[in-house]
């Protein structure tokens, strides 16, 4: 190993995500695996991560620890783990970035607390294209968001366990700001009238095996525009978390986003 590579840990190692990160960081000549966390009562814990994985032995053991050793961690897990991965990474000044989605408000600010003792980057998505996505959101939002309606709409697997998606909820707020109203409504049921100007409509589908998919509509009278971006794998999203965990390297306290290392 050179001493220039970067030692990486992943939290939710075995999981969708997980499992892609670590397949990508074996192929970077920059990044070394050193630690591969899951869940306490997984039934591999102690196995070489890359045998559980099916991409042959890597010699980094599955653990409910988190090690010492690792320049960086990645985070793709549930809520409350991200939380318990941020304090220790607080404790040890190692800087984090969470791909994590689904946490509460009082878990985002307690995210953005520990940001002020370590750098973390925490982004609903880490995809380049789904970055640019909410900038062209933005600048359609600001140049014709009054005088139309937008909704929202995302796919993804029926695994998934949050609704709708972070980066729904970031588009949402994204429009919210532009236009100036935060009257977000998540689907229709009933005699709910006619549709007000200003109502932001999110809508989440969820089927089969979907990596992810976000459309944001502008009605308009007469014409229609929609800026989509669809998933075709994960590795997008994974190559945005490599990218960010070698954008945290050496750099002070504070909370990163994707829009940081994008320009
Ligand atoms: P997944 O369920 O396949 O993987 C989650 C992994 O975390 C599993 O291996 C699970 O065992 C592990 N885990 C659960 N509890 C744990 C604990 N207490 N400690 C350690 N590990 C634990 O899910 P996924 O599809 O890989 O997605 C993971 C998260 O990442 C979700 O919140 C998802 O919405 C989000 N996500 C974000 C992006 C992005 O670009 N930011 C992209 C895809 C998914």
């Amino acid at each position: 190993m050179s001493d220039r590579m970067i030692k990486v840990g992943i939290q939710g190692a075995s999981g969708r995500m997980g499992a892609r990160l670590i397949d990508l960081i074996r192929a970077d000549a920059e990044l070394t695996l050193v630690a591969a966390v899951d869940r306490p009562d997984h039934p591999r814990l102690g196995d070489d991560v890359g045998l559980i994985l099916g991409c042959g032995s890597l010699g980094t053991k599955l653990t409910a620890e988190i090690p010492l050793g690792a320049d960086v961690w990645i985070d793709f897990s549930t809520p409350g783990a991200t939380l318990a991965l941020a304090r220790v990474c607080r404790d040890r000044k190692v800087p984090l970035v969470v791909g994590t989605t689904g946490l509460e408000p009082e878990e985002k600010a307690e995210l953005a607390e520990i940001a002020r003792s370590i750098a973390v980057l925490a982004a609903p998505n880490m995809s380049r294209a789904v970055n640019l996505l909410m900038k062209l959101t933005a600048d359609a939002a600001r140049a014709i968001g009054r005088e139309s309606d937008i909704e929202i709409v995302e796919r993804h697997h029926h695994f998934k366990k949050d609704s709708p998606s972070g980066t729904a909820v970031r588009l949402a707020e994204i429009v919210a700001e532009a236009i100036g109203s935060n009257a977000i409504v998540h689907g229709r049921s009933g005699l709910v009238g006619e549709r007000p100007r200003g109502e932001i409509g999110v809508h989440a589908l969820r089927v089969g095996d979907n990596p992810g998919e976000h459309t944001v509509v502008f009605g308009l009278m007469g014409e229609t525009l929609e800026l989509s971006h669809r998933a075709l794998s994960r590795d997008g999203f994974a190559r945005g978390a490599l990218d960010a965990a070698k954008f945290l390297i050496g750099k002070p306290a504070g909370s990163y986003k994707m829009s940081d290392l994008l320009e």
